[in-house]
């Protein structure tokens, strides 16, 4: 392995070669899995003493591994939260694997940083974010969400100067909020107190404020976080940001908002008003490897106040104190360590390739390419309607469609879902929605068309 061996070169060849013909790829194939025997079967065993060598790898790779992976850029690809990244930002994610950065220090990495702040502040300014506001790019919203609510936890637990310090942490979310949540609980220690939403799904300030005015005094006191989301992935529906925001400010509670899919609307002016109130949000998350167009794994996570996530996450070694020389202790922070606000250290520059392609492209389009996905939701939607075999479940927030097809069992609608896969057509999951096995569009891809869902909703007339 030497940087001017003339196989690496050749290498390197074929991958650009196979990576840029991906990236042009007009349509992308759906692809499907494969079982573990089939792919033992045609792979082999890749990993031996004297190596099968790169261009067999990459051979296999280019075969057998890839269709059998799901292309989440698929326009038909509308299952569980696709993925629609640009090609600028394709093309940058292999710029930062070239460039050999690392980006958990402002020592090593400022130049990244630098430019990955200006992406997070973006999101900020969006939000109606103050100059105190920074954050970081994480893996994903599971680990954002992690990261925020022990800020969160911290700040409580710093505020009581000591009295807390042992004492169990109650967050409290909605039933609708993601699996996510409950996880960090569950790593974290601490309890969820679950708050009911409304028929649609919502959660809103009255029902945060009855499970607050339900809780014993000492458990009032444990309650450190409440989570809201601003766009639930199941059904795309935006809580009450607002009215949850003034219960927080006045109970002085931390509140988060967990928009890992959502939130990327937050520059759509036809949704915009939806967010209220997350101006007054401690933190939140948004995915762009969601609905912002950038390749995984990427997750911003933005704190109102930098310094939160900073008191809760820096990690202190004798081998890493030379980092931690001139932070700021309030305000603005400019040349801040991306590894101090949250829960990791070692990172890639992962929001690079949101950077460049905002950088390229201008915000203005990412503006029209989210009010394109919006707009063909609200069609689809319509075209649900309009279907008597079909009922529309409910009236979009954003673009996750629920809707039923009437008269199908749950084994129909999963021998349709699985046919629709295997013929290359469409991926598309059944989900429940009131304990009932119904079908689930989640459109975040600007180049699926109203014929995609044509399609889709024709192949619903015939019964499996
Ligand atoms: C997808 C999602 C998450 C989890 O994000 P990952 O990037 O998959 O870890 C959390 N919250 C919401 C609302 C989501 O939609």
């Amino acid at each position: 392995m030497h940087r001017h061996d003339p196989l690496i070169a050749h290498l390197a060849d074929r991958a650009l070669e196979y990576s840029l013909d991906r990236i042009r790829m007009d349509p992308v194939p759906l692809d499907a899995p494969k079982s573990y025997d089939e792919l033992l079967t045609t792979v082999g065993q890749t990993i031996t003493a004297d190596g099968i060598g790169g261009d067999r790898a990459l051979q296999l790779f280019i075969d057998v591994l890839a269709p059998a992976c799901i292309s989440v850029d698929h326009p038909r690809f509308l299952a569980f939260v696709p993925g629609a990244p640009t090609e600028a930002s394709v093309i940058f994610d292999m710029v930062v694997s070239a460039s050999s950065i690392y980006t958990g220090s402002w020592l090593e990495g400022a130049g990244a940083a630098f430019a990955e702040n200006q992406a997070l502040r973006w999101l900020a300014d969006l939000a109606g974010f103050p100059n105190s506001a920074g954050g970081v790019f994480v893996s994903g919203g599971t680990a954002g969400n992690l990261s925020a609510l022990i800020a969160a936890r911290h700040r409580w637990r710093l505020r009581a100067g000591g009295r807390l310090d042992r004492v169990r942490g109650i967050m409290i979310a909605s039933g609708g909020a993601h699996s996510s949540v409950a996880q960090a609980a569950h790593a974290m220690d601490a309890d969820v107190v679950a708050a009911p939403t409304d028929e649609r799904g919502r959660l809103d300030a009255d029902a945060v404020a009855t499970v607050l005015s339900g809780l014993s005094e000492s458990d009032r006191e444990r309650v450190f976080a409440i989570i809201a989301t601003g766009g639930t992935t199941n059904l795309g529906v935006v809580d009450d940001l607002d009215g949850i925001a003034r219960i927080c400010s006045a109970e002085n509670i931390w509140f988060h908002i967990d928009g890992a899919y959502g939130l990327a609307a937050l520059c759509a002016p036809s949704v915009r008003h939806l967010f209220d109130g997350i101006e007054r949000a401690d933190s939140f998350i948004v995915d762009p490897h969601k609905w912002l167009f950038a390749p995984y794994d990427s997750c911003a996570l933005v704190y109102r106040n930098i310094h939160d996530g900073r008191r809760a996450h820096t990690q202190r070694a004798e081998y890493l104190d030379v980092l931690h020389g001139g932070e700021a202790e309030e305000g603005p922070w400019h040349e801040m360590n991306p590894a101090d606000v949250a829960h990791h250290l070692s990172r890639r520059a992962r929001g690079l390739p949101l950077w460049f392609s905002l950088a390229t492209h201008g915000t203005r389009a990412y503006t029209e390419a989210m009010e394109t996905t919006l707009t063909v939701a609200r069609e689809a939607a319509a075209a649900i309607r309009s279907r008597p075999n079909l009922e529309l479940l409910l009236e979009p927030d954003l673009s996750i469609l629920v809707f039923r097809r009437i008269g199908w069992t749950p084994e129909q609608y999963q021998r349709w879902s699985d046919d629709q896969l295997n013929t290359g057509q469409s991926f598309v999951v059944p989900t429940s929605w009131k304990g009932e096995t119904v079908l689930r569009f989640c459109i975040v891809n600007p180049r699926t068309t109203m014929g995609d869902f044509t399609d889709i909703l024709d192949s619903l007339d015939t019964t499996p």
